[in-house]
């Protein structure tokens, strides 16, 4: 079975852990998302594609959820003592080594997913990984400045430095519109047998990956079932500060809301409650309302059972169980939930 996973870091990376558990022989390949990447002290940091990669490798640092496992902080504070910053992001020792031979494979050269691919010989996720493009996206956050006016942030100075703590107006993907999907990935999304959204975030991991030319269609068009899992349990983000980026493209923070805001394939893509016209317009990632939805089939968690006859309602077929990620054998039962419901909607 071929199955093709759109991940951002945390929640896809945990989801893709219990995926492989739960169907070994499977053939993964997750596309990862890149508009959170940034370059600090010269280096080229991806943090979803480097989440991934230490979650399925063994070498994440699991109560954080990012970053290496028995790490050491040396370089940061050597940096600080010279004043040059930022401090506000972390890297640490194991992880600047990381970062360090991808920038050096890019200098020389190589595609990100070719560096990508070269990374993962060392950690060997058991998927294979590939990154949303070659070409550089940058998620930037348009937010309130005190003096009234307006100016956009790097979506790692907004979600890390400022805690999503100011209002987010409007999310954009940077250089999106001139991206081209890595090699493999239109082929992978063709091949599928079936495509899963993971539980990660809509708008600025699976909304930025859908950005990029080409892979929103591909998905649409894909001749395997898409199904999708909630990362709003209880109308709150499980972790981290979705609600923020949701509201900035005006979709309530409900696990109906997120179904109607990625669409039932066939349809046009929906909005949450609220409408896109609410700030949303801006950007690019929230779909645009004349492209078609995307999905077949959509997973609540138990406690947003009530929502079911909303979701289908809108031509999804949804089901409530359990999602949180608690452990390995927990997300591997919800991915068996995720591809039994694929194979319930399978055309
Ligand atoms: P990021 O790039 O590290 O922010 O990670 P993702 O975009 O892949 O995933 C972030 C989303 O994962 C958040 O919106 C969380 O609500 C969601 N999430 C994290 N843990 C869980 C969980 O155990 N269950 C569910 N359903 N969602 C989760
Ligand atoms: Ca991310």
């Amino acid at each position: 079975m071929r199955i093709v996973v759109l991940a951002g870091g945390i929640g896809g990376a945990r989801f893709l852990r219990g995926l492989k558990a739960a169907v070994p022989q499977a053939e993964i390949t997750a596309i990862g998302n890149t508009g959170d990447d940034i370059h600090l002290f010269g280096l080229k940091v991806c943090p979803d594609l480097d989440t991934v990669m230490y979650t399925l490798g063994g070498g994440i640092n699991e109560e954080q959820g990012w970053g290496r496992a028995d790490e050491t902080w040396s370089v940061k504070e050597e940096m600080a003592a010279y004043g040059v910053g930022p401090q506000w992001f972390g890297l640490g020792d194991r992880d600047f080594a990381t970062h360090i031979v991808r920038t050096q494979m890019i200098g020389a050269g190589y595609p990100l997913s070719a560096v990508t691919e070269a990374l993962c010989q060392r950690w060997r996720p058991g998927v294979r990984l590939i990154p949303m493009s070659d070409d550089r996206v940058e998620t930037h956050v348009l937010v309130d400045t005190e003096d009234g006016g307006r100016k956009a942030v790097h979506f790692q100075e907004y979600w890390v430095r400022l805690r999503a703590a100011v209002e987010a107006r409007a999310i954009v993907p940077v250089g999106a519109e001139q991206a081209k999907p890595a090699p493999g990935v239109l082929e992978a999304v063709a091949a599928a047998d079936v495509v899963l959204l993971p539980p990660s975030n809509p708008v600025v991991s699976v909304g930025t990956i859908l950005a990029v030319p080409g892979i929103r269609e591909a998905v649409a068009e894909a001749d395997a079932p898409v199904v999708g899992l909630s990362p709003i349990v209880g109308d709150a983000p499980v972790r981290g500060m979705a609600d923020k980026v949701l509201a900035a493209v005006g979709v309530e923070t409900t696990a109906a809301a997120v179904a109607a805001h990625y669409g039932a394939r066939g349809a046009g893509a929906g909005s949450g409650p609220g409408g896109a016209e609410s700030g949303g317009a801006a950007n690019a990632s929230s779909g645009s309302g004349s492209a078609s939805g995307l999905l077949d089939g959509w997973l609540v968690d138990t406690v947003d059972a009530s929502v079911v006859g909303e979701v289908e309602a809108r031509g999804i077929r949804c089901r409530a169980v359990p999602l949180m990620m608690t452990d390995i054998d927990t997300t591997a039962a919800m991915a068996r939930e995720a591809l039994a419901l694929a194979e319930e909607v399978r055309r």
